[in-house]
């Protein structure tokens, strides 16, 4: 809570950051309640940690405000996701997943966390809930976390090696508290690359062995989900398969051990957004 934000402002609760959307990713800004400067500290971020002039002094609890903002912009989460809060009621078909998400931003205590898989088909809500669960994670608790769709992230390790700095990408991936995964498993009707299935498997080995939570969602099904071995694409009406072939059997079972996989059911969202889909 920021010394001088308004506890009842309706766009931060006191937490003094409200979140807005520069380009294509999410970014947190002093709210427009907060009185400048800090009521606590006079804007010099240090308050007296006692009584007396001789009191030591420590850093204002503004300070630890604007450094847990500078936390939610490494997140990197979407930009067209600014609304998305985890306080919002779920949507229909999603009640499973938002209770999860839920669950999982209630009982965090730092140690390590169950992951969890969203799946569905497309425009269900699952990015949706992913980046409001980040986002209260974050704020809320101070999580470190980062949001990646897995094929820019492909696309930005192929980069990366061209420059001979692959780990540079990697290695805050496989350190953050929680990594997001979004659009697991998308990527050529055939399967993933070799390269796609190396880079994937090395991210979740190292967040297995460090313990680190994955939160994810994918257009495919687990294997024991009723729908998972038959669902075909909408459009194409091309048989998919299912999470575990997508995925390979290895990255598959480590999902399984570390995750609670819930099924996002429902109307497609984006086409009751977009009235011009709808014939
Ligand atoms: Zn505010
Ligand atoms: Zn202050």
């Amino acid at each position: 809570m920021h010394p001088s934000a308004k506890p009842k402002c309706p766009r931060c609760a006191g937490l003094g950051l409200d979140v807005i959307a520069v380009g294509p990713v999410l970014r947190a800004v002093p709210c427009v309640c907060v009185a400048d400067p800090c009521v606590a500290c006079r804007g010099s971020g240090f308050v007296a940690a006692g009584e007396g002039p001789l009191a030591p002094r420590k850093r204002c609890a503004c300070q630890l405000v604007l450094a847990r903002g500078r936390m939610f912009d490494t997140a990197t989460l979407p930009g067209r996701y600014v609304k998305a809060r985890l306080k919002d009621a779920p949507r229909d078909g999603g009640i499973e997943a938002h209770r999860a998400a839920l669950r999982m931003f209630r009982e965090w205590n730092n140690e390590p966390s169950r992951g969890l898989v969203l799946y569905g088909d497309v425009g269900r809500g699952k990015t949706h809930l992913v980046v409001a669960l980040l986002r209260a994670l974050v704020l809320t608790h101070g999580v470190s976390a980062r949001f990646v769709e897995f094929t820019h992230l492909v696309a930005d390790l192929k980069a990366g090696i061209e420059r001979g700095n692959m780990n540079d990408i990697l290695d805050p991936l496989g350190s953050v508290d929680v990594l997001a995964i979004d659009e697991l498993g998308k990527g050529r009707t055939t399967g993933m690359t070799e390269f796609e299935g190396t880079i994937l498997d090395e991210i979740v080995s190292r967040r297995y062995n460090a313990m680190k939570a994955i939160v994810a969602t994918s257009n495919y099904a687990p294997p024991n989900d009723d729908k998972g071995e038959s669902e075909a694409d909408s459009r194409t009406g091309v048989r998919v398969g299912s999470l575990v072939d997508r995925v390979g059997e290895r990255v598959y079972s480590r999902l399984v051990q570390t995750c609670d996989f819930v099924r996002v059911a429902g109307a497609d969202q984006r086409q009751l957004l977009n009235p011009t889909l709808m014939r």
